[in-house]
């Protein structure tokens, strides 16, 4: 490579494809960048609503990554630190690091049953559906087995969708949502945690706050919780435990999430981790992702010598709702530096085309184009 300085980037989600394209952007012709991920195929994780509510196959939030000035590797990383990556048994340096690799789902933290898949993933809902969605009668269960997990608006987000979905199809079908939290969404502040609740009584969801899953005491049609609450199921749709990415093994954290520091910088070093796998407080959303990659790759234009780094952006992320009558609602949260904000627009037909937008953006920054979907699906 003939540019003077080599910045790695790990993964292809929100996170990583923003901080590429900074880093390219604004590199000057001065940084190499790498971008390092398994398949190089760039995932909409969103999606997974409207695979799991019939609307849309796994295909249409998936994109090959294809980025200008960029070199792409498809490889799992096996170990990151600041002056390069494990990958294939072999060594591959760099002058900073970047690393989003998300966080991995275990989808053998629940046990094999035939009422109950544990996914979070557009393919993975894509098995579900039938589970949750061709059921004529009975109950349904939507059920986060631990925290963290990703999104907090989206299980119940699902939940109210499965349930205006069975009421269109006339099915006898109750739709319950178990959460380990006391109050939902409650770390996003403002309207949400009212909002949210409000949705599911209005939809006929019955919310189980401050239900901890013990899978070990559950069984094939029954989830039980720590406290010996019990909620029988005909299908449910488990939201698995979430770890930490292997490659980030024994960096410092609690859990699955990596301790950061500024611009997601690992003790002050030129290995920066960011998004999802990262222990910031914030939620776990798209907007946020990018928002800190785009910092953390300033930050390392910065330390290299290249440029000097601008503020860091402010950061936003949204989340919809899905509900009866094809109408959606946004969840929009805002953080500056005045503090956080939360904006509630909908439910509304008319918001479809700002998810379309979202699904777009997406895409495109993996280098490829899409319409999205629509309020028909
Ligand atoms: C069901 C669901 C619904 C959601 N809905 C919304 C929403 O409406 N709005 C919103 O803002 N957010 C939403 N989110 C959250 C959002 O998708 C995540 O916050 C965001 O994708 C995190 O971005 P990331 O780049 O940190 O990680 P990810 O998007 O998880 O990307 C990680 C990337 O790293 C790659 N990778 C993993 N391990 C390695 C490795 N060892 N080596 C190399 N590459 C690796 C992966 O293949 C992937 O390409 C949702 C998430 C889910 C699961």
């Amino acid at each position: 490579m003939s540019s003077d300085r080599h910045v790695i980037v790990v993964g292809a989600g929100p996170g990583g494809l923003a901080a590429a394209a900074r880093l390219h952007e604004r590199g000057s012709g001065r940084v190499a960048v790498t971008l390092i991920s398994p398949g190089l195929r760039a995932t909409f994780l969103g999606g997974t609503l409207e695979v799991a509510l019939g609307d849309q196959e796994p295909a249409a939030f998936t994109a090959a990554v294809d980025l200008a000035g960029v070199r792409c590797i498809d490889a799992a990383v096996s170990a990151v630190a600041p002056d390069g990556v494990a990958l294939d048994g072999e060594r591959l340096a760099a002058d900073a690091v970047i690393a989003a690799p998300g966080l991995a789902v275990d989808a053998e933290s629940v046990p094999r049953w035939s009422r109950a898949l544990a996914a979070w993933d557009p393919h993975g809902a894509w098995r579900l559906r039938e589970r949750v969605l061709d059921l004529p009668a009975g109950r349904v269960l939507v059920a986060i087995t631990a925290v963290p997990y990703r999104c907090p608006p989206a299980p119940l987000a699902l939940a109210v969708g499965l349930a205006g979905r069975h009421l269109e199809a006339r099915h006898a079908v109750r739709v319950t949502v178990a959460t380990p939290e006391p109050v939902p969404l409650a770390g996003v502040g403002g309207e949400a945690p009212a909002f949210v609740s409000d949705a599911c009584a209005a939809a006929g969801v019955t919310l189980e706050r401050g239900f901890v899953p013990d899978l070990d005491a559950s069984a094939d049609g029954v989830l039980r919780a720590t406290d010996g609450r019990e909620i029988s199921y005909d299908g449910a749709f488990l939201v698995p435990v979430h770890r930490r990415a292997v490659c980030l093994e024994g960096l410092p954290g609690p859990g699955p999430l990596v301790a950061v520091g500024d611009r997601g910088s690992v003790d002050g070093s030129l290995l920066y981790v960011v998004g999802d796998a990262a222990a910031t407080g914030l939620p776990r959303a798209a907007g946020f992702a990018s928002g800190a990659a785009v910092a953390a790759a300033d930050g390392a234009l910065e330390s290299l010598g290249i440029a000097p780094a601008p503020p860091p952006p402010a950061l936003e992320a949204s989340c919809f709702m899905f509900h009866h009558g094809r109408a959606i609602s946004r969840i929009g949260v805002r953080y500056a530096q005045d503090g956080p904000s939360v904006r509630i627009d909908g439910p509304s037909r008319d918001l479809w085309p700002a998810r379309a937008g979202e699904l777009r953006r997406f895409l495109e920054a993996a280098g490829a184009g899409g319409s999205g979907p629509t309020a028909a699906g």
